[in-house]
């Protein structure tokens, strides 16, 4: 269930502990545009590390590389992105403010599906322990009404959106009274197809025909790159080629934050198969894709599959991950089976061959693909959205970021008791020995308590604290982040006990 409560606070939370401001703040800021700061970009790049190793050192037969934003403007010709990359738009007369026409639909829909839960609860209250949810849904006449209607928006918008018929879409937006959120109007335009590429020029003197665009994937670096990958590389079918980056779209509906952006980065993976084996790929990659997000401690309940019923022209399997967000069930990752759709493409448009000549079998053919493709924002989002909880402590409340430790963005925070005594400088001694091989943090303003929620509040695992003890003993007080748990151990033990836990091998290894 969706907590739209907590969400806000996550979001005011990253803003205030160093993890996502948003962008050219001093200027106002720029709608769906985000900075990652000290905290953030550590944790982000973490996440991408363990993806990146999880693919690449696991797996013999996967290889990255890291293409370049910009590409030849055929290869969007080819891919069918300039002619079908689109999103139905409509404005409203009177406000002037542009809309997606599928999401106001869909946040119709949601206002009734609210309904509905409001109806749930009411009888609830009302019928006490003896009440049936599932039979009173079945039988009460105006959930029924409701549920019908919701039904006959996505039939509608659906057929309307597969035939291309925009003109539906319109009188469905007309005929079920929606109106516009800011001028409370219905006074709306008919509804168009709008690219979603951002486009620029290669040199100065552009005549229009050399206009690029910034890409709206990173999927397309592979492919064009995937002879040139497994002449290299001598790999056999099946291969994988990886890559990580950023990638751009002109998203209107800007919204839930880092959620939808307009420049975000992917983490995407071709699979490349014999033809006729690509299912069976796809089944394993579908299982294991889950396999990895669950490694990372949330619990199973908070993800599920949505399978894709109705299917894009080129693909013969397609599956999205989604996680439970504040706001509801959404996409984070997308796992597609494409057949030999995006290397075909590629063959008729640049006149190359895209085939791979199979030694065994002595012939040439295009092999098929199976794509995982997850956007780093998001699973960013999903970590600290799971991660975020508030507990009650001694009358006081802690809020604390339950990262698994090999992702956190400081591993140990190392606190002098006192700032003299010799105690400043042993913790520095300590600091200047986990550094190498860990983001340790040194700090000795405020009380011990502070520091401890300070950290607490970024994911910090473990907070070290240097006492007059420790010079006389050679030991310090080692507090675990989610128990408060201390413990008194031995300074030289200190690098096998943070290595135990925040290695990325802690996260690797569940995967073999
Ligand atoms: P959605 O339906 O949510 O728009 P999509 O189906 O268009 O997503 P894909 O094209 O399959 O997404 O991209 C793969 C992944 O990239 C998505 O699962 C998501 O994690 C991420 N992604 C896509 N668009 C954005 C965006 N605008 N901002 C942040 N991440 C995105």
């Amino acid at each position: 269930m969706g907590n739209p409560a907590i969400f806000e606070k996550v979001i005011s939370h990253c803003k205030e502990y160093g993890f996502v401001f948003p962008s050219s703040d001093i200027y106002g800021g720029l709608t769906a545009v985000y900075d990652y700061g000290q905290n953030g970009v550590e944790l982000k790049n973490n996440l991408r590390s363990y993806w990146w190793k999880s693919m690449t050192q696991l797996n013999q037969n996967i290889v990255g590389i890291d293409a370049s934003i910009f590409m030849h403007p055929k290869v969007w010709k080819a891919s069918g992105h300039v002619d079908g990359f689109s999103d139905p738009m409509i404005d409203n007369k009177d406000s002037k403010k542009r809309y997606r026409a599928d999401v106001l639909l869909e946040d119709h829909q949601e206002k009734i599906r609210l309904k509905i839960e409001k109806e749930l609860e009411k009888a609830a209250t009302r019928f006490g322990e003896g009440f049936d949810e599932i039979v009173f849904k079945q039988t009460n006449s105006r959930i029924l009404e409701y549920q019908k209607q919701v039904d006959h928006i996505y039939t509608v918008m659906r057929e309307g959106l597969e035939k291309g018929d925009l003109a539906m879409i319109k009188e469905l937006i007309v005929a079920e009274g929606i109106v516009c959120p800011l001028s409370g109007s219905r006074n709306w335009t008919d509804v168009r197809q709008f690219n979603l590429m951002y486009s620029t020029q290669m040199s100065a003197t552009d005549s229009g025909e050399d206009s690029l665009y910034l890409r709206p994937e990173t999927a397309q670096g592979i492919f064009v790159n995937f002879l040139h990958v497994q002449k290299t590389s001598r790999l056999k079918l099946p291969f994988g080629i990886v890559q990580t980056g950023k990638a751009f779209r002109n998203e209107i509906v800007a919204r839930q934050f880092i959620m939808r952006m307009k420049e975000f980065e992917q983490m995407e993976m071709q699979f490349f198969c014999k033809p006729g084996t690509e299912l069976e790929f796809y089944e394993f990659w579908k299982a294991h894709r889950l396999k990895w997000h669950k490694t990372l401690g949330t619990p199973d309940s908070k993800y599920r599959f949505h399978e894709h019923v109705k299917l894009a022209h080129y693909a013969n399997a397609a599956v999205d991950i989604e996680y439970d967000f504040p706001f509801g069930f959404k996409e984070v990752e997308g796992i597609h089976s494409r057949k030999d759709f995006d290397l075909s493409k590629h063959e008729e448009y640049s006149g190359k061959k895209m085939r791979y000549f199979d030694s065994e079998t002595n012939e040439s053919y295009i092999p098929c693909v199976v794509e995982t493709s997850i956007g780093l924002d998001r699973l960013f989002l999903l970590a600290v959205c799971e991660a975020y909880s508030e507990e009650e402590v001694n009358g006081d409340t802690r809020t604390v970021l339950k990262l698994h430790p090999a992702i956190a963005p400081v591993k140990a925070a190392i606190l002098p008791l006192i700032k003299k005594d010799g105690l400043p400088e042993l913790a520095e001694k300590i600091y200047n020995d986990l550094r190498m091989d860990f983001n340790v943090y040194i700090e000795d303003k405020d009380s011990i308590g502070k520091r401890y929620r300070r950290m607490d509040a970024i994911g910090t695992p473990f907070c070290i604290t240097v006492d007059h003890d420790s010079i006389l003993q050679g030991d310090v007080t080692i507090r675990h982040r989610d128990s408060m748990e201390q413990q008194r151990v031995n300074i030289k033990d200190l690098s096998k006990i943070l290595n135990d836990a925040v290695n990325m091998n802690c996260l690797l290894k569940q995967l073999l």
